[in-house]
């Protein structure tokens, strides 16, 4: 899925250099030309507690899943430390439904390198990875030919831009894990290892790769932050709502007549998004639910999706926006099949590290695949929902919370649906070795 055409609506200030249709990258001379290197420009003027004073003016908020304030996040590293400060990009982009970081390298993998090198600069770092996904293989080519022009014209290297500050950049080819997204399991891929979670604490910002402070944070954050040093966080806060700064990507996927990617200010009606920038629901049907950021996120029923859609208020509502991804489902979606392809998705990228997630998504996956077949039973339903609860808050990771959420709301919200799929005609006896293990 591509950016598609500019809607009217969309508040274009991270896509703002692109044109429609956006087909080759945009190359070094063109983003020079159009202001870009002019955040770096200026970040080397500054000093690293005004780069981070600025990024918490923006109320930039992580734009990967969990919405931590990205200043707040640059502030806990130790600039002073004697080991060496490390910049990691998270371009593994696993979430279902996500789309959006891949739009921003394969369109202007400039912005994420100047993103990096203010970065770098605000923690006194000299060395950042830009770990993508294996599948990613045409982004990966595109980001290595922008670093390359970037050494090239002096932006990286060991004397960048004639400031005596050294800074190197490279990317790492993960190998298509959805639990590497999760920061502590990349690091540890990014070492060299088998990419299960670390214990927290200590974050990354203590201990990060090779065990040396290390920022984490997601293509679509680090390419905010040229734009926020370039015209101050201020300007950047203004463009969306109270402590939910800025504008981002949505991936708008599912049901919808005008699919895409698009870029909207934060706080934007959600109906609004669907509606008028998706072009409503296909086939003239009535929406459903709305899956408002990416597989992990508590499903919203049609009457709950008029709410701007920003980190707090989509909290407020029981859910999350997420990776952005929004999954627009009409009246005739199977809501049983949909959470059953999702618990599939999860039994199969779980670490198998911690119990309640191996043991918990396996179980999920199984019970409503039978549920979706129509051989289950209302016990099944019942067991969905208490293997759900019994995970969520009980897992190693976020990927058990990430799959006990949908599980939980899906059938929370649609019991209705569930009900109507049993097979009334049988009667399941479940045989001891078929009884799912609940979580204590
Ligand atoms: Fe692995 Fe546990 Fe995380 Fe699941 S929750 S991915 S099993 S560490």
């Amino acid at each position: 899925m591509l950016l598609n055409e500019p809607h009217p609506l969309e508040s274009r200030v991270l896509t703002r250099r692109y044109v429609y249709p956006q087909k080759d990258a945009i190359g070094i001379d063109q983003y020079v030309s159009q202001q870009g290197y002019d955040g770096i420009r200026k970040a080397l003027e500054m000093t690293p507690e005004a780069i981070i004073d600025e990024v918490k003016k923006s109320s930039l908020r992580g734009r990967g899943g969990a919405g931590f304030p990205t200043g707040m996040k640059w502030s806990f590293v130790d600039r002073k430390s004697p080991k060496p400060k490390y910049i990691v990009v998270n371009a593994d982009e696993g979430e279902p439904g996500t789309c959006k970081d891949r739009v921003i390298m394969e369109h202007e993998p400039h912005r994420l390198i100047e993103g990096c090198l203010i970065a770098g600069r605000s923690i006194n770092s000299n060395r950042g990875w830009i770990y993508i996904r294996g599948e990613y293989r045409k982004y990966i080519d595109i980001m290595d030919r922008a670093i390359a022009d970037a050494y090239a014209r002096g932006f990286l290297g060991d004397n960048v831009l004639g400031s005596g500050w050294t800074f190197h950049l490279s990317t790492h080819t993960g190998a298509g894990s959805y639990e590497c997204g999760e920061e502590s399991a990349l690091l540890e891929s990014l070492e060299g290892k088998r990419g299960n979670p670390r214990l927290k604490p200590p974050f990354p910002a203590t201990s990060g790769a090779f065990q040396c402070p290390t920022i984490v944070n997601n293509v679509e954050t680090y390419s905010a932050v040229p734009d926020i040093i370039l015209n101050g966080g201020d300007w950047y806060a203004g463009l969306g709502t109270p402590r939910n700064g800025g504008t981002r990507l949505v991936c708008l996927s599912g049901h919808l007549n005008r699919p895409g990617v698009y870029e909207v200010p934060l706080g934007m009606n959600m109906l609004t998004i669907i509606n008028e920038i998706g072009g409503g629901v296909w086939k003239g049907r009535k929406l459903k639910a709305v899956i408002p950021g990416g597989s992990s996120s508590p499903i919203l029923r049609a009457e709950e999706c008029d709410i701007p859609a920003d980190y707090d208020s989509l909290a407020k509502a029981g859910s999350m926006l997420g990776s952005g991804a929004t999954v627009v489902l009409d009246e005739t979606a199977d809501i049983v099949k949909v959470l059953s392809r999702l618990m599939a998705f999860y039994a199969h990228e779980s670490c198998g590290w911690c119990i309640p997630c191996r043991e918990g998504t396996a179980w999920l996956k199984k019970i409503l695949a039978r549920l979706d077949e129509g051989v289950g039973t209302k016990n099944d339903i019942d067991m969905v929902d208490q293997l759900a609860t019994s995970m969520f808050g009980r897992t190693f990771c976020a990927l058990g919370d990430a799959a006990a959420m949908p599980a939980m709301s899906y059938v929370r919200k649609f019991r209705d649906e569930f009900e109507a799929k049993l097979n009334s005609t049988q009667v399941f006896v479940p045989a001891p070795q078929t009884q799912p293990l609940v979580v204590l």
